[in-house]
């Protein structure tokens, strides 16, 4: 049986959707005013695979993403600028110019790292109807109250808001992210803002919308609300995000929600634990990151970073370091080369080894112990009384949860390019022409040539491998 650990119960519980074999999941999206670095990224492994591991246990699972476009002020607590119009001011454009570029790249960023796309994904600025029906609602319900920088959800109304977080009212801190900060227009300091006026500094905010408030957008955590619901229903079955969101912004979709319909948003809270660097955060605001081009950059594959992730359990922190990452992808390289093992030709079975898969999927059915599952592949793969053919089939199966394209590496490894697929820019003309001359010298069985120029290859930074198919390359790791 599955077995989840639930933030708002402090238990690991036994799984049990509301709609039998379907599962609602919603995960909270990226704030597109930036690259996503490869904290965010870890955050969206997790979810990736708690969603395979639902799907590996039969579950149908129906998931919706929000994207933040407008209303995420730099601070959790309703302070400063809008994130957004950061961005925007920064890059000379307008803010859905830079919220088009960053939202494309992250989702360039999933399909490198082999992340389910959520089936459904909406952003804040697509949904502000939905958002101004629930505020609507909230007011009918006297949960809000209105002064001149906007509409406000006041929380003193809400016997349990804080639950999440285990916080009391009277003790709440604004947010894991920031430091405290008081906004004198606030009943109570953890009320929060659910509709902005175009007044005081954000008189001239660029994104506005009409309201029976006046013009004005929306704050951060009611599109959550909205998205969540309109795609999964209320309550639905599991919501995710960072662990940064318990204190603040789960804490409010959860209390806006349930104050306008009268049921929980959802039975179970999921929070994936940090990355740090440098034992401190890796943050997007504090303009130091590392992003998923900076590996590639490196020589790194995104499937190295992926398969670091699966080494850390979700609920623990992992501190980035370049050696860990050099040893991850060592690791990955191993298990392409273990795939790529010359195959017994007749008695090649595909069979997959029970008693493995059996303590596999205890494994990754104890609240995701993803690193414990790599462990058992890896003895697997040591085990002297089976077979190549069924520890390379039993692998295969366990890869629809670690989503390293162990499948791929049958055709080639996945992180190493054909001639083909290299790419015109900075090296790339230059390392196709040694390539294709490489090409031909072989053909011609010159292989001092052949070796000359594998030479040059690495001069260039690059290593190069002869495969059934032809030649690959890879940029050589180098940290
Ligand atoms: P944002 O784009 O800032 O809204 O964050 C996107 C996702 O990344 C959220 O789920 C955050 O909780 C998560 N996140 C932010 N910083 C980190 C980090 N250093 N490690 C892991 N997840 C993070
Ligand atoms: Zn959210």
């Amino acid at each position: 049986m599955l077995k989840l650990y639930n933030t708002l119960s402090k238990k690991v519980e036994n799984f049990k959707p509301i709609h039998n074999r379907e599962v609602g999941l919603y995960t909270c999206g990226p704030t597109v005013y930036n690259f996503a670095h490869i904290g965010n990224l870890r955050t969206y492994i997790f979810e990736d695979l708690l969603q395979r591991v639902l799907e590996y246990n039969g579950y149908r699972v129906n998931r919706a993403m929000n994207i933040t476009d407008v209303g995420h002020l730099v601070s959790d607590a309703d302070e400063g600028e809008d994130k957004l119009e950061v961005g925007a001011k920064r890059e000379g454009k307008h803010p859905l110019e830079i919220a088009r570029f960053y939202t494309d790249k992250f989702f360039r960023d999933l399909t490198e790292l082999n992340i389910i796309k959520p089936g459904v994904v909406k952003s804040a600025t697509q949904t502000i109807d939905a958002q101004i029906e629930i505020i609507k609602l909230l007011e009918q319900k006297d949960y809000t109250y209105q002064n001149e920088s906007g509409i406000y959800f006041d929380t003193s109304k809400l016997p349990d808001y804080g639950m999440l977080s285990g916080q009391k009212l009277s003790g709440k801190k604004t947010g894991a992210r920031e430091e405290v900060v008081v906004d004198p227009h606030k009943k109570h300091p953890q009320d929060f803002v659910l509709w902005f006026f175009l007044a005081g500094k954000y008189k001239n905010h660029v994104l506005h919308w009409p309201s029976p408030w006046g013009e004005g957008f929306p704050g951060w955590h009611i599109e959550c609300s909205a998205i969540s619901r309109k795609a999964l229903g209320q309550p639905f079955d599991i919501h995710t995000g960072g662990v940064d969101h318990i204190g603040t912004h789960h804490t409010n979709e959860m209390a806006q929600s349930e104050a306008a319909f009268g049921v929980p948003l959802a039975n179970i809270w999921m929070h994936g634990e940090f990355l740090q660097i440098n034992s401190g955060k890796m943050a997007k605001s504090a303009g130091t990151f590392i992003t998923l081009d900076d590996l590639k950059a490196k020589g790194f594959s995104p499937l190295d970073l992926r398969y670091l992730y699966l080494t850390a359990h979700y609920r623990t922190q992992l501190n980035f370091t370049w050696e860990g990452l050099e040893a991850a992808h060592k690791a990955l390289e191993r298990l392409y080369a273990f795939i790529n093992l010359p195959r017994p030709g007749e008695d090649w079975k595909k069979e997959v080894d029970k008693s493995y898969q059996n303590q596999f999927i205890d494994a990754i059915n104890y609240d995701l112990n993803i690193p414990k599952a790599l462990g058992i592949a890896r003895s697997l793969m040591d085990d002297p009384n089976i077979l190549n053919s069924v520890k390379i089939t039993t692998l295969f199966d366990f890869d629809k949860i670690f989503g390293l394209k162990l499948e791929d590496t049958e055709r080639g490894y996945p992180t190493w390019l054909t001639i083909a697929a290299i790419q015109d820019q900075d090296m790339g003309l230059k390392l196709k022409a040694i390539m294709l001359t490489r090409e031909k010298a072989r053909e011609q069985k010159d292989f001092q040539k052949s070796d000359e120029l594998r030479k040059q290859i690495e001069d260039l930074g690059y290593e190069v491998m002869d495969t059934p198919e032809g030649q690959k390359v890879k940029k050589k790791v180098n940290i």
